[in-house]
């Protein structure tokens, strides 16, 4: 069984279209796979009815970007969801809120340094989806400004660059609870990136139901230590690439090693909409 649950597309800041991602990953023999974009369910319906045509599994996500502070950028992943349910949509929309102002405040920032980009632009990059700083990257690359992505990361954009802006800071309690109540299962992401081990189990009392122990950026020891650690928590455990275009071939769709037993324990939690569906 070969599974991903944790990617991205040109909903948010992947670089392929969600129906090439599920292709993509059909192509690679991959029978389950999860799409969860940053604050935006705009994805899943494309995804969806590519994976049926397919003959693959798609479990529809998201991933929920609720920093406390920014110092720490806790990212919650959302299976099952339904993208219908309001009190969802609502909350994704504040989460899309902040991030237009963020890169508002960046673009600014850079223009006010010389460097001639538009809002506009990087808008229209992120093609009416979830705008992050990678849009901004790719807008400063197509203006030749610098050369690559990584490198409008290294020098502006990272934290701790000169035009790093945090998100505005979320509650990543209620954003836990906000997704029990819409009917989904919440994960935490990459705990390795985020370094957010002393919230758990305030996470764990508003709902958490797992943790994604196995991730492109984890090593495989590390993963181990995270699956104990959900275990003590009796959570469940999951893994994905964090893949948001091949163009990264460090997390590649399906480059991560999930154990067997993730997907049965997964979908046994799954509502009965998905398991009917
Ligand atoms: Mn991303
Ligand atoms: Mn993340
Ligand atoms: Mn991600």
């Amino acid at each position: 069984m070969r599974l991903d649950l944790h990617t991205h597309s040109s909903a948010s800041d992947g670089t392929l279209a969600p129906r090439e991602v599920v292709a993509y990953a059909a192509r690679r023999g991959i029978e389950v796979i999860a799409l969860t974009d940053h604050d935006s369910t705009e994805g899943l319906a494309e995804a969806s009815e590519a994976a049926r045509a397919a003959g693959i599994t798609l479990v529809p996500g998201v991933e929920l970007s609720v920093g406390p502070d920014e110092n720490r950028d806790v990212h919650i992943l959302g299976y099952f969801v339904d993208a219908a349910d309001e009190t969802l949509q609502a909350h994704l929309s504040l989460l899309r809120d902040g991030r237009l102002a963020r890169a508002t405040r960046m673009v600014e920032a850079l223009r006010a340094s010389g460097y001639d980009i538009t809002i506009d632009e990087v808008l229209e990059l992120a093609d009416l989806g979830a705008v992050g700083r990678a849009h901004v990257a790719r807008t400063l690359v197509n203006r030749g400004h610098v050369e690559s992505v990584d490198e409008a990361f290294d020098r502006f954009l990272a934290r701790g660059r000169p035009f790093y802006h945090p998100k505005p800071a979320a509650d990543p309690a209620s954003a836990v609870r906000m997704l029990v109540g819409a009917g989904a299962v919440p994960v935490l992401a990459h705990p390795v990136l985020s370094r957010v081990d002393d919230l758990i189990p305030a996470l764990v009392r508003a709902g958490l139901a797992g943790i994604e122990a196995f991730h492109a950026d984890h090593s495989p020891e590390e993963g181990r230590r995270y699956e104990a650690i959900a275990r003590s928590f009796g959570l469940l455990v999951t893994g994905g690439s964090d893949f948001h275009g091949p163009e990264t071939p460090s997390a590649d769709l399906g480059s991560v090693a999930v154990p067997e037993y993730v997907w049965p324990e997964l979908l046994a939690a799954a509502p009965a909409r998905f398991r009917q569906g």
